[in-house]
């Protein structure tokens, strides 16, 4: 044991942290819950059927006795017992009725004196109990002392001739707590029997409920470990949703996998490409002797071509990783898009004149939205120079651009070669070109509308493509005027 940063680090052996572990475990609690639903019924159950048992007992007992009590008193009475005294053959029969009940019989005349006491001990003297009082007034009085272990009884001997007298009778109710003692122990073997039995199919049955959760875990370390393979534990309603929700995680990784992995093939394929031909042009001027200075500067003219190809594919590259890393850090700020759309226009105003395009711009309205104007320029531009280079000599890109309370509304129109309907579904895939030696021909690095898209996105924008081959395209772009951050 001992601190780290202010903390009590205490330093288990293995056996003690395994055992923590199982009283932290799922396991634990599921043979603890089993142990406790099982076990608390049959605690209570002990404890009821042995107090019913007793007040059973107790009350059969004391109707038994007042049975024989009240034949004794109708006997008392018609023998006159206060004016002649109790005959013998009550006397005798009061002593058995005693004898058998391990008792104790006493019979009080109108005075409250004691006139009969199977224990002689009392005779003549006065009893003033409660009870006694009670039945002088006519009251059956009984009641049970648990502890010292007998019954008592009054009752009340009802002469019309001579007055009330009462008879006090108390037996020892030994013979209920033995058989209360022996019931106990019968129940208590029961009881421990249950008990083990219940903690075993606790402990079986709380092993199998989470053989489910070993499965997903298990399935979960081959993953790691580098075995491909689903979830499918669908044993309870929760497992299959954890298998579901956790296969379409592995699923979507699987395609991220993928595309990361054809991305970097093509990364690295797009950046040898033009180092090759730099290798092709640089090996043939040094393996000739005697070159012509025309030569040489028409090779110097094809290498420079190449290096500024690798440069803009390096630059294009560099810009979509930015854009991974900054995806929730745009500089957005309120903008006026037509000056934007403008701007823009008037920067690729050259390529479109040196292959005579005509670039008209329409605006329906002034447009005010909050945008990253670096980022916006960037797409617009990719997809207007996208337009002026895969257009015919002589043809025309038209810009417009429009808004409603919500979105504003760029479409770029061109008059140009078209796209198939195969080849629009991938345009925006990085390095996806339609005709590759073309694309190639007029500097493209297939990564230009992946960027556009991506910026649009990032501004919770959408961007769609309608193409008709050897006609045009129109790509239209819309994005909210207020920034949803
Ligand atoms: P690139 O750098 O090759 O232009 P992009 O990602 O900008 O790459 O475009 C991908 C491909 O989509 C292009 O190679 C081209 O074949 C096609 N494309 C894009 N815009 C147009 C358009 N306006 N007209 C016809 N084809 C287009």
């Amino acid at each position: 044991m001992f601190i780290r940063n202010g903390e009590l680090v205490i330093i288990l052996g293995v056996k003690q942290y395994l055992k923590l572990k199982f009283f932290k475990s799922l396991r634990f609690y599921l043979i603890l819950l089993l142990m406790i639903v099982g076990i608390i019924p049959s605690v209570i159950m002990k404890a009821m059927v042995l107090e019913n048992y007793e007040k059973r007992a107790v009350d059969v007992r004391t109707a038994e006795i007042q049975n024989q009590c009240t034949v004794l008193c109708e006997q008392l009475i018609n023998s006159h017992y206060q004016e002649q005294g109790i005959s013998e053959i009550i006397r005798k029969e009061l002593i058995q009725l005693s004898d058998i009940y391990n008792g104790r019989i006493m019979v009080i005349d109108d005075e409250m004196r004691v006139i009969f006491d199977t224990y002689y001990s009392e005779v003549g003297k006065y009893i003033v109990s409660g009870d006694v009082v009670k039945s002088y007034r006519g009251q059956v009085v009984s009641q049970y002392n648990s502890e010292k272990k007998y019954i008592e009884i009054a009752l009340p001997i009802e002469d019309k001739d001579e007055g009330i007298g009462v008879m006090v009778v108390s037996v020892s109710t030994d013979a209920i707590a033995a058989t209360m003692t022996l019931l106990n122990k019968k129940v208590n073997i029961f009881q421990i029997v249950l008990i083990l039995i219940v903690i075993v199919l606790a402990i079986i049955l709380g092993s199998i409920m989470v053989r489910p959760f070993e499965k997903i875990t298990r399935t979960i370390s081959n993953l790691t470990e580098g075995y491909d393979e689903d979830l499918d534990v669908y044993t309870y309603e929760e497992t299959a949703l954890i298998s579901d929700a956790f296969n379409r995680m592995i699923r979507k990784q699987r395609t991220l996998d993928k595309s990361r992995q054809e991305f970097v093939s093509n990364v690295s394929h797009e950046l040898k490409t033009p180092l090759t031909a730099m290798k092709v042009l640089s090996d043939s001027l040094l393996m000739q002797e005697d070159v012509p200075v025309e030569l040489y500067k028409e090779f110097m003219q094809d290498l420079s071509g190449e290096i500024e190809r690798e440069n803009k594919i390096i630059n294009d590259l560099l810009e979509l990783v930015k854009m991974d890393k900054t995806a929730a850090s745009l500089n957005v700020r309120s903008e006026n898009i037509n000056e934007l759309v403008e701007q823009t226009l008037k920067r690729l105003q050259p390529i479109a004149a040196a292959s005579n395009i005509e670039v008209l711009f329409k605006s329906y309205r002034p447009v005010t939205a909050e945008v990253d104007e670096v980022k916006l320029s960037l797409a617009l531009i990719n997809l207007v120079e996208n337009a002026i280079k895969y257009n015919k000599e002589n043809g025309w890109v038209h810009v417009t651009l429009n808004a409603d309370h919500k979105n504003f509304f760029i479409e770029i129109a061109d008059s140009g070669i078209g796209i198939s309907q195969e080849d629009t579904e991938h345009i925006f895939e990085r390095f996806y070109r339609v005709d590759k030696s073309h694309s190639r021909e007029i500097g493209g690095t297939g990564l230009g509308l992946s960027i556009a898209r991506n910026i649009i996105v990032m501004h919770r924008g959408a961007i769609k493509v309608f193409s008709q081959l050897g006609e045009g395209t129109t790509f239209s772009v819309r994005i909210p005027v207020n920034y949803v951050a």
